[in-house]
């Protein structure tokens, strides 16, 4: 994953340093020297992620961090703090900042690249979170880049796998602070609680007493119901190589003994932010998608969704040499229920019509709304005389029951004229086969309506 990562240090053998480093691993790599040039490349919006030292002179990196948290352009921007080891009290007042991870120097390859691509990750959802923003306003479904920002990835629902009672306690107090957390001892169990719980984090300790907490990672990373739930490993720090290996089969993160509480934070809020806005997006997205297809009154596939896809089962049907049928449904004298009912009873039936098409067709069935009160059913695999049939007894169903108005305070008696065609050989396309269908509609209404009538032999 190629990203533009700043590097913030006044030590010109520093900037080097690192930028070696992660050019090697195909970053671009960006530096600044000092806090004011460092902000003025963030606010041209060159950047993606940002290294920042916290010994500079003049600005130092917790003012360069306010500065960026509190101006809404670059507020998004993920600040990974560079702290001395002996300084562990730097770490609480970057967080104080806003900064949203920590590494310490000397920096460790792999914590770098680690820190860097997750919070790279966190960028790229939220990024396009606020790409959709607009689109998903004029849907109408509320403002998913208000929600981003508001998202603070605080009171999860944590899992912590670890066995030994003293760090488990320590873990779980930080974690409780603003997390909901429930530890467990066991893999196997803990296995088991994961895939039926609804966890926005997991934390597993790689040094369980007689048994693999990779291979605990490894299954939570292949199950379907977990793989996406953000996973955090917890190793000693000499356990570089299964560090790594877990890495590489896709856990997200990892802390090394002895943890830190202020990174231990840091790191779970930034898995969980990232969790949530994929959420959100993919809610978002699905939903948009839903809604785009759907016909807002009755549920029904609208127009859109017809004709983006009847073209494609046409040619299918005609390429198999299966039968593919159309129906035309026309509700007769639906202008007269909405003159003498209202306008909204017209609506009821509208809705309760599509209840009944449902009823009476298959899920491979296209079921759309065509127009105002008039539906197309297309009938993949039906001949012309099973497609009658189908006809004829969605014509009894409408007939038999009157439909329900105003609140079931009143009822109607509705009828329906359906016109019946299926792919002729000559067929351009499903136009023709629709036309044929009208046509036949047409003949219906004119023989008195409450009919089914099929295309010319
Ligand atoms: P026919 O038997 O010849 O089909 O008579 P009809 O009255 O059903 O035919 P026409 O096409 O003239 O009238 C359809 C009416 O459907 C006109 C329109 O006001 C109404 N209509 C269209 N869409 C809606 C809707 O979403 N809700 C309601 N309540 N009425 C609608
Ligand atoms: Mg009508
Ligand atoms: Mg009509």
């Amino acid at each position: 994953m190629s990203a533009r990562v700043l590097i913030v240090d006044d030590l010109f053998p520093n900037v080097k340093l690192l930028e070696t480093k992660l050019s090697l691993e195909y970053f671009d790599v960006l530096a600044a020297m000092n806090g004011p040039d460092a902000i003025a490349i963030c606010e041209q919006g060159l950047c993606d992620v940002v290294l920042l030292d916290v010994m500079m002179p003049g600005m130092d990196g917790f003012e360069v961090c306010r500065h960026l948290k509190n101006n809404p352009v670059t507020a998004h921007l993920p600040v990974v703090m560079v702290t001395a080891l002996d300084q562990p009290s730097d770490r609480l007042r970057g967080l104080d900042a806003g900064a949203d991870d920590f590494l310490t120097k000397p920096i460790d390859d792999t914590a770098l690249f680690t820190r860097v691509r997750s919070l790279v990750r966190l960028k790229a959802v939220t990024d396009e979170l606020r790409g959709r923003a607009m689109a998903s306003r004029d849907f109408g479904m509320g403002d998913p880049l208000a929600l981003a920002t508001a998202e603070t990835g605080l009171n999860a629902s944590v899992l912590l796998v670890e066995d030994r009672p003293g760090a488990a306690g320590r873990m779980a107090s930080a974690i409780g602070q603003h997390h909901a957390v429930t530890v467990e001892a066991d893999p196997h169990r803990a296995l088991l609680l994961a895939t039926e719980g609804a966890y926005d984090a997991i934390l597993v300790s790689l040094d369980l007493e007689g048994s693999d907490g990779l291979r605990l990672c490894s299954q939570l990373r292949s199950l379907d119901r977990t793989r996406s739930v953000p996973l955090i490993m917890l190793a000693e720090p000499h356990e570089r190589a299964r560090i790594v290996r877990g890495l590489d089969f896709g856990v997200h993160d990892f802390l090394t003994r002895p943890i830190d509480r202020n990174e231990l934070q840091a790191r779970l809020r930034t898995q969980v932010r990232r969790k949530r806005f994929s959420d959100v997006l993919r809610g978002a997205v699905h939903a948009s998608m839903e809604l785009a297809i759907t016909d807002g009154l009755t549920g029904l596939h609208n127009r859109r969704y017809l004709d983006s896809h009847l073209g494609a089962l046409f040619d299918d049907a005609a390429l198999r040499q299966r039968p593919v049928a159309a129906l035309i449904l026309d509700i007769d004298r639906f202008k007269g229920i909405n003159d003498t009912y209202g306008h909204e009873a017209g609506d009821e039936v509208l809705r309760t019509f599509a209840e009944r098409l449902r009823t009476h067709t298959r899920n491979i069935d296209i079921v759309a709304r065509y127009g105002g009160e008039e539906v197309v059913i297309v009938l993949p695999d039906a001949g012309l005389c099973e497609a009658q049939a189908i006809a004829e007894r969605i014509r009894e169903r409408v007939e038999a029951l009157p439909f329900a108005i105003q609140r079931a305070s009143r009822s109607v008696s509705v009828t329906v004229s359906i016109g019946v065609a299926v792919r002729e050989p000559a067929d351009a396309g499903p136009g023709d086969m629709l036309k044929r269908a009208d046509l036949a509609l047409y003949r219906a209404k004119a023989a008195g309506r409450n009919r089914v009538e099929a295309q010319a032999a």
